[in-house]
């Protein structure tokens, strides 16, 4: 009894542990619905704008970048999650020990510098930046590129659906400003279960509440990470305050999204092996905190 208990508890630990994968799935696919709905039968939304602009071609442009966009989404996600960061199966120099190298006692063995034990993941991980909710996976040295890449588009994509939803609050704005419109957009779910909205108003003002709000924390992590990206240090060397293995603007892009930095955001396909092998850093800077 004891270890069926224990089982289901495990089950529902890691079910909890998926769910911000699949919510985040569902809102993707839901805003690329919902936006491709408004280009195809909707666009423009104003009547007096209505068969004038959005000719065939330009729908089939708006569909191609926003089916562009959610395939980069995707396709980074997977290989982000499916390329592990840890340190399992790498060869870390037997008992070659230098600067900033430490013993885990978890792992019971020397690690290189950078790296750090994840208790999620429960296990050391090249080069940490951080451990992703979202995803229940570590971002590391193998695969930053992908996280990153992933970031770039689901930030390009939220804007690209918060300007076409904007057409959506102008439509409920234009009706009149009332107490009924505005509600309807800061608590559609109350709206809804109150019954004072219909299930598509509802789902109009959602997915355009959720476009904002999206929006505005992914800005927050994909210009955090930028920045990082540019000074070559990873979150856990910003918390405390070190930079000492920074290589320059070109050398950072360089060793962390690879020779091809310049070019392979835009796809997954496009290989950027990057220099080095995420154990062996050159120190440019002092390993104590900087301010
Ligand atoms: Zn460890
Ligand atoms: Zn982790």
């Amino acid at each position: 009894m004891t270890s069926l208990g224990s089982r289901l508890f495990c089950r529902m630990e890691r079910m909890c542990y998926r769910l911000p994968v699949f919510l985040n799935t569902f809102l993707v696919f839901s805003i690329t619905g919902e936006v491709s709905y408004l280009v195809m039968v909707e666009a423009p939304l104003e009547a007096d704008q209505k068969k004038t602009a959005w000719s065939t071609w330009w729908k089939a442009v708006h569909l191609l970048s926003q089916y562009f966009m959610l395939g980069n989404i995707c396709w980074n996600a997977l290989l982000f999650y499916r390329t592990s960061p840890s340190i399992k199966g790498v060869f870390l120099g037997g008992e070659a020990m230098g600067q900033g190298w430490r013993y885990c006692y978890t792992c019971e063995t020397h690690t290189p510098p950078r790296c750090s034990h994840c208790y999620d993941c429960k296990v050391c991980v090249l080069r940490r930046d951080h451990h992703c909710v979202f995803f229940d996976q570590c971002v590391g040295f193998r695969n930053y590129r992908y996280f990153l890449s992933c970031l770039l588009f689901m930030w390009s994509g939220l804007l690209y659906a918060t300007l076409m939803n904007a057409e959506v609050f102008i439509v409920i704005l234009k009706e009149g400003v009332t107490l009924h419109s505005v509600l309807l957009l800061l608590i559609p779910w109350i709206m809804l279960i109150s019954g004072q909205v219909s299930a598509r108003a509802f789902a109009f003002a959602f997915i355009a509440d959720t476009c904002v709000v999206g929006f505005l924390l992914v800005s927050a992590f994909f210009f955090l990470h930028l920045f990082l990206l540019f000074r070559g240090q990873t979150t856990r060397e910003w918390y405390s305050s070190r930079r000492p293995y920074s290589l320059g603007l070109l050398g950072n892009l360089r060793h962390t999204l690879g020779n091809r930095w310049y070019v392979c955001w835009l796809s997954p396909l496009i290989p950027s092996p990057i220099p080095g092998d995420g154990i062996n850093f050159v120190i440019t800077g002092s390993l104590e905190p900087c301010r």
